[in-house]
Protein backbone atom coordinates (compact mmCIF):
# COMPACT_ATOMS: atom_id res chain seq x y z
CA UNK A 1 0.00 0.00 0.00
CA UNK A 2 1.44 3.33 -0.63
CA UNK A 3 2.52 5.39 1.85
CA UNK A 4 0.65 8.38 1.25
CA UNK A 5 -3.16 8.76 -1.14
CA UNK A 6 -3.61 12.39 -3.15
CA UNK A 7 -6.74 13.31 -4.79
CA UNK A 8 -5.40 14.96 -8.08
CA UNK A 9 -7.55 16.92 -10.06
CA UNK A 10 -6.20 17.34 -13.52
CA UNK A 11 -9.30 20.54 -14.06
CA UNK A 12 -9.62 22.33 -17.36
CA UNK A 13 -7.72 23.54 -20.21
CA UNK A 14 -3.70 23.69 -18.91
CA UNK A 15 -4.78 21.51 -16.18
CA UNK A 16 -4.27 18.06 -17.29
CA UNK A 17 -1.19 19.19 -19.09
CA UNK A 18 0.58 20.61 -15.76
CA UNK A 19 -0.98 18.32 -13.40
CA UNK A 20 0.51 15.40 -15.45
CA UNK A 21 3.98 16.93 -15.48
CA UNK A 22 4.05 18.00 -11.42
CA UNK A 23 2.88 13.96 -11.23
CA UNK A 24 5.45 12.42 -13.02
CA UNK A 25 7.98 14.63 -11.36
CA UNK A 26 6.80 13.59 -7.91
CA UNK A 27 6.96 9.84 -8.80
CA UNK A 28 10.42 9.85 -10.23
CA UNK A 29 11.82 11.91 -7.35
CA UNK A 30 10.29 8.78 -5.41
CA UNK A 31 6.67 10.27 -4.11
CA UNK A 32 4.88 7.25 -2.92
CA UNK A 33 1.96 7.95 -3.37
CA UNK A 34 -1.88 6.12 -4.71
CA UNK A 35 -3.01 9.23 -6.74
CA UNK A 36 -7.25 9.13 -6.99
CA UNK A 37 -8.08 10.90 -9.61
CA UNK A 38 -11.69 12.61 -10.05
CA UNK A 39 -12.82 15.68 -12.29
CA UNK A 40 -14.20 19.33 -11.50
CA UNK A 41 -15.14 22.43 -13.72
CA UNK A 42 -16.48 22.33 -17.50
CA UNK A 43 -14.31 18.51 -17.92
CA UNK A 44 -16.83 17.31 -14.67
CA UNK A 45 -19.83 18.49 -16.51
CA UNK A 46 -18.76 17.24 -19.89
CA UNK A 47 -18.55 14.21 -17.97
CA UNK A 48 -22.36 14.32 -16.58
CA UNK A 49 -22.12 15.25 -13.66
CA UNK A 50 -24.70 18.30 -12.72
CA UNK A 51 -22.43 20.19 -11.13
CA UNK A 52 -18.83 21.57 -11.56
CA UNK A 53 -17.79 19.79 -8.08
CA UNK A 54 -19.15 16.40 -8.39
CA UNK A 55 -19.99 15.28 -4.75
CA UNK A 56 -17.62 12.35 -5.16
CA UNK A 57 -14.66 15.10 -5.81
CA UNK A 58 -15.45 16.54 -2.59
CA UNK A 59 -16.14 13.46 -0.59
CA UNK A 60 -12.76 11.97 -1.45
CA UNK A 61 -11.08 15.08 -0.52
CA UNK A 62 -12.60 15.47 2.87
CA UNK A 63 -11.48 11.52 3.34
CA UNK A 64 -8.40 12.19 1.88
CA UNK A 65 -7.37 15.44 3.36
CA UNK A 66 -5.21 16.37 0.77
CA UNK A 67 -5.59 17.37 -3.21
CA UNK A 68 -3.77 18.51 -5.76
CA UNK A 69 -5.45 20.78 -8.39
CA UNK A 70 -5.06 22.28 -11.24
CA UNK A 71 -7.13 25.24 -12.64
CA UNK A 72 -10.83 25.07 -14.18
CA UNK A 73 -13.19 27.01 -15.76
CA UNK A 74 -16.40 27.89 -14.51
CA UNK A 75 -18.98 27.94 -17.29
CA UNK A 76 -20.30 31.76 -17.29
CA UNK A 77 -23.90 32.24 -17.43
CA UNK A 78 -24.69 28.77 -16.23
CA UNK A 79 -25.44 29.59 -13.23
CA UNK A 80 -22.53 27.33 -11.99
CA UNK A 81 -20.45 28.47 -8.54
CA UNK A 82 -17.67 28.47 -8.91
CA UNK A 83 -15.31 25.35 -8.06
CA UNK A 84 -12.68 27.14 -5.97
CA UNK A 85 -15.19 29.35 -4.01
CA UNK A 86 -16.91 26.51 -3.64
CA UNK A 87 -14.40 23.97 -2.31
CA UNK A 88 -13.14 26.82 0.16
CA UNK A 89 -16.65 27.36 1.55
CA UNK A 90 -17.41 23.41 2.05
CA UNK A 91 -13.65 22.45 3.26
CA UNK A 92 -13.19 25.66 5.06
CA UNK A 93 -9.94 26.02 3.42
CA UNK A 94 -9.36 29.59 5.25
CA UNK A 95 -5.56 30.14 4.32
CA UNK A 96 -4.45 30.59 0.78
CA UNK A 97 -0.72 31.11 0.98
CA UNK A 98 0.97 32.20 -2.30
CA UNK A 99 4.97 32.31 -1.84
CA UNK A 100 6.87 34.77 -4.59
CA UNK A 101 10.54 34.23 -5.01
CA UNK A 102 12.31 35.58 -7.90
CA UNK A 103 14.09 32.68 -9.71
CA UNK A 104 17.31 31.71 -10.54
CA UNK A 105 17.83 32.86 -14.24
CA UNK A 106 15.00 34.07 -14.61
CA UNK A 107 15.47 37.84 -15.55
CA UNK A 108 13.01 40.19 -14.13
CA UNK A 109 13.50 43.81 -13.17
CA UNK A 110 13.96 42.67 -9.30
CA UNK A 111 16.82 40.19 -7.94
CA UNK A 112 16.04 38.79 -4.33
CA UNK A 113 12.34 38.83 -4.16
CA UNK A 114 11.18 36.66 -1.46
CA UNK A 115 7.38 37.17 -0.28
CA UNK A 116 4.59 35.03 1.20
CA UNK A 117 1.18 36.70 1.01
CA UNK A 118 -1.53 34.64 3.30
CA UNK A 119 -5.13 35.48 2.01
CA UNK A 120 -7.89 35.16 4.00
CA UNK A 121 -9.84 32.83 1.76
CA UNK A 122 -13.93 32.45 2.84
CA UNK A 123 -15.06 36.21 4.18
CA UNK A 124 -14.42 39.80 2.57
CA UNK A 125 -15.87 40.88 -0.52
CA UNK A 126 -15.85 37.37 -1.73
CA UNK A 127 -18.39 36.14 0.34
CA UNK A 128 -20.98 35.82 -2.44
CA UNK A 129 -23.54 37.93 -0.91
CA UNK A 130 -24.97 40.06 -3.47
CA UNK A 131 -29.07 41.88 -3.58
CA UNK A 132 -30.66 43.87 -6.00
CA UNK A 133 -32.01 46.83 -3.47
CA UNK A 134 -34.71 48.18 -5.99
CA UNK A 135 -34.54 48.17 -10.03
CA UNK A 136 -30.97 49.85 -10.60
CA UNK A 137 -29.23 48.96 -7.55
CA UNK A 138 -27.06 46.67 -6.91
CA UNK A 139 -25.15 45.50 -3.54
CA UNK A 140 -22.66 42.66 -2.40
CA UNK A 141 -21.65 42.54 1.22
CA UNK A 142 -18.16 42.68 2.58
CA UNK A 143 -18.18 39.90 5.45
CA UNK A 144 -15.64 40.11 8.27
CA UNK A 145 -16.06 38.05 11.03
CA UNK A 146 -14.06 38.05 14.64
CA UNK A 147 -13.64 34.43 14.47
CA UNK A 148 -12.38 34.18 10.70
CA UNK A 149 -10.21 37.52 11.68
CA UNK A 150 -8.32 36.12 14.31
CA UNK A 151 -7.94 32.72 12.55
CA UNK A 152 -6.20 34.00 9.47
CA UNK A 153 -3.82 36.39 11.60
CA UNK A 154 -2.93 33.17 14.27
CA UNK A 155 -2.39 30.59 11.30
CA UNK A 156 -0.14 33.75 9.37
CA UNK A 157 2.13 34.72 12.91
CA UNK A 158 2.37 30.60 12.95
CA UNK A 159 3.70 30.15 9.91
CA UNK A 160 6.06 33.41 9.79
CA UNK A 161 7.45 31.77 13.31
CA UNK A 162 7.78 28.27 11.35
CA UNK A 163 9.41 29.49 8.70
CA UNK A 164 11.44 31.60 10.48
CA UNK A 165 10.37 34.73 8.58
CA UNK A 166 11.10 38.34 10.31
CA UNK A 167 7.80 40.45 9.57
CA UNK A 168 4.01 40.80 8.80
CA UNK A 169 2.45 43.60 6.43
CA UNK A 170 -1.22 43.84 6.95
CA UNK A 171 -2.24 45.45 3.76
CA UNK A 172 -5.71 47.32 3.99
CA UNK A 173 -7.82 50.16 3.52
CA UNK A 174 -9.13 50.76 7.08
CA UNK A 175 -9.58 54.20 6.49
CA UNK A 176 -12.30 54.02 4.41
CA UNK A 177 -13.75 50.29 5.88
CA UNK A 178 -13.53 51.19 9.44
CA UNK A 179 -15.44 48.43 10.32
CA UNK A 180 -14.77 45.28 8.18
CA UNK A 181 -10.72 46.50 7.73
CA UNK A 182 -11.05 47.73 10.88
CA UNK A 183 -11.99 44.01 13.02
CA UNK A 184 -9.07 42.34 10.32
CA UNK A 185 -6.28 45.24 11.73
CA UNK A 186 -7.39 44.69 15.33
CA UNK A 187 -7.32 40.95 15.67
CA UNK A 188 -4.11 40.93 13.67
CA UNK A 189 -2.67 43.31 16.27
CA UNK A 190 -3.98 41.49 18.91
CA UNK A 191 -2.50 38.03 18.23
CA UNK A 192 0.75 39.65 17.36
CA UNK A 193 0.72 41.52 20.70
CA UNK A 194 -0.63 38.75 22.62
CA UNK A 195 0.79 35.56 21.17
CA UNK A 196 3.96 36.33 18.80
CA UNK A 197 5.69 39.12 19.61
CA UNK A 198 8.62 37.65 18.26
CA UNK A 199 7.37 38.72 14.87
CA UNK A 200 7.40 42.00 13.45
CA UNK A 201 3.96 43.75 12.49
CA UNK A 202 3.31 46.80 10.17
CA UNK A 203 0.00 48.02 8.56
CA UNK A 204 0.02 49.66 5.12
CA UNK A 205 -3.14 50.96 3.46
CA UNK A 206 -2.89 48.95 0.71
CA UNK A 207 -3.25 51.57 -2.27
CA UNK A 208 0.73 52.83 -0.88
CA UNK A 209 1.50 49.35 -0.08
CA UNK A 210 1.03 48.56 -4.04
CA UNK A 211 3.14 51.46 -5.11
CA UNK A 212 6.18 50.39 -2.40
CA UNK A 213 5.53 46.76 -3.87
CA UNK A 214 6.82 47.88 -7.42
CA UNK A 215 9.04 50.35 -5.78
CA UNK A 216 11.39 47.58 -4.24
CA UNK A 217 9.37 44.66 -3.15
CA UNK A 218 12.43 43.77 -1.45
CA UNK A 219 10.95 45.54 1.58
CA UNK A 220 8.02 43.20 2.01
CA UNK A 221 8.20 39.33 3.71
CA UNK A 222 5.33 38.41 4.82
CA UNK A 223 2.02 39.75 3.74
CA UNK A 224 -1.74 39.05 5.18
CA UNK A 225 -4.55 40.29 3.81
CA UNK A 226 -8.73 39.97 3.19
CA UNK A 227 -9.99 38.18 0.24
CA UNK A 228 -9.93 40.26 -2.43
CA UNK A 229 -7.25 42.29 -1.59
CA UNK A 230 -4.97 38.99 -1.66
CA UNK A 231 -6.53 37.74 -5.01
CA UNK A 232 -5.41 41.17 -6.78
CA UNK A 233 -2.28 41.37 -4.68
CA UNK A 234 -1.32 37.38 -5.59
CA UNK A 235 -0.91 38.53 -9.25
CA UNK A 236 0.69 42.01 -8.87
CA UNK A 237 3.45 40.13 -7.41
CA UNK A 238 3.75 36.96 -9.73
CA UNK A 239 4.39 40.08 -12.23
CA UNK A 240 7.35 40.95 -10.25
CA UNK A 241 9.28 37.54 -10.76
CA UNK A 242 8.30 36.03 -14.30
CA UNK A 243 4.52 35.72 -14.40
CA UNK A 244 1.84 33.76 -13.55
CA UNK A 245 3.67 30.48 -14.83
CA UNK A 246 6.11 30.60 -11.48
CA UNK A 247 4.11 30.85 -8.85
CA UNK A 248 2.60 28.04 -6.51
CA UNK A 249 -0.51 28.49 -3.92
CA UNK A 250 -2.32 26.41 -0.89
CA UNK A 251 -5.32 26.26 0.10
CA UNK A 252 -5.09 25.31 3.57
CA UNK A 253 -8.04 24.76 6.47
CA UNK A 254 -7.95 22.52 9.66
CA UNK A 255 -9.43 19.37 8.04
CA UNK A 256 -8.26 19.87 4.43
CA UNK A 257 -5.65 21.16 1.94
CA UNK A 258 -5.67 21.73 -1.32
CA UNK A 259 -2.41 22.51 -3.49
CA UNK A 260 -2.85 24.50 -6.72
CA UNK A 261 -0.84 27.15 -9.22
CA UNK A 262 -2.00 30.79 -9.07
CA UNK A 263 -2.88 30.75 -12.66
CA UNK A 264 -6.00 30.21 -14.61
CA UNK A 265 -6.94 27.18 -17.18
CA UNK A 266 -5.16 29.72 -19.86
CA UNK A 267 -7.33 28.63 -22.72
CA UNK A 268 -5.51 30.42 -25.19
CA UNK A 269 -2.53 28.22 -24.57
CA UNK A 270 -4.97 24.60 -24.22
CA UNK A 271 -3.69 21.80 -25.21
CA UNK A 272 -0.48 23.04 -27.02
CA UNK A 273 1.43 21.62 -25.13
CA UNK A 274 3.23 24.71 -24.13
CA UNK A 275 2.06 25.65 -20.55
CA UNK A 276 5.03 25.97 -17.51
CA UNK A 277 4.25 23.25 -15.36
CA UNK A 278 6.67 25.22 -12.96
CA UNK A 279 3.77 26.93 -10.73
CA UNK A 280 1.95 23.68 -10.50
CA UNK A 281 4.85 21.71 -9.43
CA UNK A 282 6.19 24.21 -6.76
CA UNK A 283 2.85 23.58 -5.63
CA UNK A 284 3.39 19.85 -5.58
CA UNK A 285 6.79 20.85 -3.51
CA UNK A 286 4.59 22.76 -1.33
CA UNK A 287 2.18 19.69 -0.90
CA UNK A 288 5.39 17.73 0.17
CA UNK A 289 6.59 19.57 2.61
CA UNK A 290 2.69 19.79 4.41
CA UNK A 291 2.68 16.00 4.32
CA UNK A 292 6.29 15.80 5.89
CA UNK A 293 7.91 14.52 2.76
CA UNK A 294 10.24 17.43 3.52
CA UNK A 295 13.25 15.91 1.77
CA UNK A 296 11.55 14.88 -1.39
CA UNK A 297 10.13 18.75 -1.74
CA UNK A 298 14.01 20.24 -1.46
CA UNK A 299 15.76 17.26 -4.39
CA UNK A 300 12.60 18.75 -6.78
CA UNK A 301 13.50 22.17 -5.87
CA UNK A 302 17.43 21.91 -6.48
CA UNK A 303 16.61 20.25 -9.85
CA UNK A 304 14.23 23.04 -11.03
CA UNK A 305 16.60 25.08 -9.77
CA UNK A 306 19.04 24.02 -11.32
CA UNK A 307 17.69 23.74 -14.82
CA UNK A 308 16.44 27.79 -14.80
CA UNK A 309 19.49 28.63 -13.57
CA UNK A 310 21.23 26.25 -16.76
CA UNK A 311 18.72 28.35 -18.92
CA UNK A 312 18.73 25.43 -21.71
CA UNK A 313 15.60 24.16 -21.25
CA UNK A 314 12.64 26.76 -20.60
CA UNK A 315 9.22 27.30 -21.37
CA UNK A 316 8.04 30.10 -23.75
CA UNK A 317 6.41 32.57 -20.74
CA UNK A 318 9.78 32.59 -19.91
CA UNK A 319 11.58 33.32 -23.10
CA UNK A 320 12.49 29.94 -23.79
CA UNK A 321 11.07 27.17 -26.51
CA UNK A 322 10.68 24.11 -23.97
CA UNK A 323 7.50 22.32 -24.19
CA UNK A 324 5.54 21.25 -20.80
CA UNK A 325 6.97 17.73 -20.92
CA UNK A 326 10.24 18.71 -22.10
CA UNK A 327 10.65 21.02 -19.32
CA UNK A 328 9.64 18.13 -16.99
CA UNK A 329 11.91 15.50 -18.58
CA UNK A 330 14.46 18.29 -18.09
CA UNK A 331 14.12 18.66 -13.62
CA UNK A 332 13.12 14.68 -13.61
CA UNK A 333 17.33 14.55 -15.44
CA UNK A 334 18.62 16.48 -12.58
CA UNK A 335 16.74 14.64 -9.69
P1 LIG B 1 -5.05 32.57 -16.82
O1 LIG B 1 -4.18 32.49 -15.62
O2 LIG B 1 -5.65 31.28 -17.27
O3 LIG B 1 -4.20 33.16 -18.05
C1 LIG B 1 -3.64 34.49 -18.04
C2 LIG B 1 -2.45 34.53 -19.01
O4 LIG B 1 -1.35 33.84 -18.43
C3 LIG B 1 -2.75 33.85 -20.34
O5 LIG B 1 -2.11 34.55 -21.37
C4 LIG B 1 -2.11 32.47 -20.18
O6 LIG B 1 -1.69 31.89 -21.40
C5 LIG B 1 -0.93 32.77 -19.27
N1 LIG B 1 -0.62 31.62 -18.43
C6 LIG B 1 -1.33 31.19 -17.35
N2 LIG B 1 -0.76 30.09 -16.84
C7 LIG B 1 0.31 29.81 -17.61
C8 LIG B 1 1.30 28.77 -17.59
N3 LIG B 1 1.30 27.81 -16.66
N4 LIG B 1 2.27 28.79 -18.53
C9 LIG B 1 2.30 29.76 -19.46
N5 LIG B 1 1.40 30.76 -19.53
C10 LIG B 1 0.41 30.78 -18.61
O7 LIG B 1 -6.18 33.65 -16.52
P2 LIG B 1 -7.51 34.00 -17.32
O8 LIG B 1 -7.25 33.96 -18.80
O9 LIG B 1 -8.01 35.22 -16.68
O10 LIG B 1 -8.52 32.84 -16.95
C11 LIG B 1 -8.81 31.71 -17.77
C12 LIG B 1 -9.78 30.79 -17.06
O11 LIG B 1 -9.17 30.26 -15.87
C13 LIG B 1 -11.08 31.47 -16.58
O12 LIG B 1 -12.14 30.57 -16.83
C14 LIG B 1 -10.89 31.65 -15.10
O13 LIG B 1 -12.09 31.66 -14.40
C15 LIG B 1 -10.07 30.43 -14.77
N6 LIG B 1 -9.24 30.56 -13.54
C16 LIG B 1 -9.15 29.47 -12.76
C17 LIG B 1 -8.35 29.49 -11.62
C18 LIG B 1 -8.28 28.26 -10.78
O14 LIG B 1 -8.93 27.28 -11.06
N7 LIG B 1 -7.47 28.24 -9.74
C19 LIG B 1 -7.62 30.64 -11.31
C20 LIG B 1 -7.70 31.75 -12.15
C21 LIG B 1 -8.52 31.70 -13.28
Amino acid sequence: MAKHTVVLIPGDGIGPEVTGATRRVLEAAGFDVAWIELPAGATAVEQGYDDVLPPETLAAIRTNKVALKGPVTTPVGKGFRSVNVQLRQALDLYAAVRPVRSLPGVATRYQNVDLVIIRENTEGLYSGIENAVVPGVVTSLKVATEKGCLRIARWAFRYATRRHRRKITVFHKANIMKLTDGLFLSCARKIQEEEYPNIEYEETIIDAGCMKLVQDPTRFDVLLMENLYGDLVSDLCAGLVGGLGVVPGANIGDEAAVFEAVHGSAPDIAGKGVANPLACLMSGVMLLNHVHEEALGERIKAAYNAVLAEGAVRTRDLGGTAGTDEFADAVIARL
